[in-house]
C-alpha cells in the first residue's frame, strides 16, 4: 500500500509509523477519540497499517503511533520498529517498556476530569503531553506541579474541536474557526493562548507547546526532534532491552 505522509510533518525529519490495522481501539471509549486529528483530519483508518518505506524513513525519525497507541497490538509495533534506526513511541497507557522514548499522553480519556501522574518516571520517558483548552487549567496546573517536582517536561496540546458542542457555552468566547494544517477547526484565540502559557511559565521551568498559534507544523517547533535526542543521549539504548515500568497514581 502506497504510503500517505502526514501533513502536519512536512519538512520536519519525522516521518509517521501506525503499524496496526484500522482504527484505535482506545477511539471507543476515550475522549481523544472525539477529537482525534487523524480519524477527523487527514487520516482514514481503513487506509492502514501505515509503515513508511526505508528509503521515506531514511536518515528520519520515526513516530509511532500518533492516531493509534503503541501498547495497542505491541509485539507489532515493537518488530516493525526494528526496521528503523530512530523512532520514539506514543502512548495514553502508562506502559513504558519499549526499546525507545516515549511520549505520554496524560489526559486521553477524560481530558478534562482525570490525568495520570506516574509515580516513578521511566527513563524513557520523552515528555508528558497534555491536553489542555480554556476550562481544564486547574487539572493542567496540578498534572504541571507534579511534573515538575519529578523534572519531566510537559508540552500543552491546545485542543482543536470539530463542533462547538464540544466547548461549554461560556467558553466558547475563548475559540475562533482557524486553518490548522489542512481543515479548518474551533481553535484557541492567540490572546487567551498567550495568556495560559505565560501563566504556566511564570511559575513553572519545564513547560512546552505543541506549535504556536501560528503553525501546527512540526518544522515550526522541533520540540519532538530536541526532546527524542535529548533523552535518546541519556539512554544507552539497546533494541529490545525493556525499560523498567512505572507504577501510575491519579493527580
Ligand atoms: S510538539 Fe512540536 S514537533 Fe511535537 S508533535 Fe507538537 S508540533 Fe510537532
Amino acid at each position: 500500500m502506497k504510503y500517505l505522509p502526514n501533513p502536519k510533518l512536512k519538512g520536519s525529519g519525522i516521518v509517521d509509523c501506525i503499524p496496526q490495522k484500522g482504527k484505535c481501539l482506545l477511539a471507543k471509549n476515550y475522549d481523544c477519540g472525539i477529537d482525534c486529528y487523524f480519524i477527523h483530519g487527514w487520516y482514514d483508518p481503513t487506509y492502514s497499517p501505515i509503515i513508511p518505506p526505508k528509503k521515506i524513513a531514511e536518515g528520519k525519525i520515526v513516530r509511532f503511533n500518533s492516531g493509534h497507541d503503541s501498547n495497542l497490538e505491541k509485539r507489532l509495533v515493537l518488530e516493525t520498529a526494528k526496521n528503523f534506526d530512530d523512532f520514539f513511541f506514543n502512548t495514553s497507557l502508562p506502559r513504558f517498556d519499549f526499546p525507545g522514548p516515549v511520549v505520554f499522553t496524560c489526559n486521553s480519556k477524560e481530558t478534562n476530569k482525570n490525568a495520570i501522574v506516574l509515580s516513578n518516571v521511566s527513563k524513557n520517558l520523552m515528555f508528558v503531553r497534555f491536553r489542555v483548552n480554556s476550562w481544564n487549567l486547574d487539572l493542567a496546573e496540578n498534572v504541571i506541579k507534579n511534573y515538575e517536582r519529578k523534572n519531566v517536561p510537559v508540552v500543552l496540546t491546545f485542543m482543536r474541536y470539530y463542533s462547538k458542542k464540544r466547548i461549554p457555552k461560556e467558553f466558547r468566547k475563548d475559540y475562533k474557526l482557524k486553518k490548522s494544517i489542512i481543515h479548518n477547526y474551533l481553535m484557541i484565540k492567540k490572546q487567551k493562548r498567550e495568556e495560559i502559557v505565560a501563566f504556566f511559565k511564570e511559575k513553572y521551568n519545564n513547560i512546552f507547546q505543541c506549535g504556536s498559534y501560528e503553525s501546527s507544523f512540526c518544522k515550526d517547533c522541533g520540540n519532538c526532534k530536541e526532546f527524542y535526542f535529548t533523552t535518546k543521549s541519556l539512554l544507552s539504548l539497546t533494541l529490545n532491552k525493556p525499560m523498567r515500568e512505572p507504577q501510575s497514581s491519579q493527580p
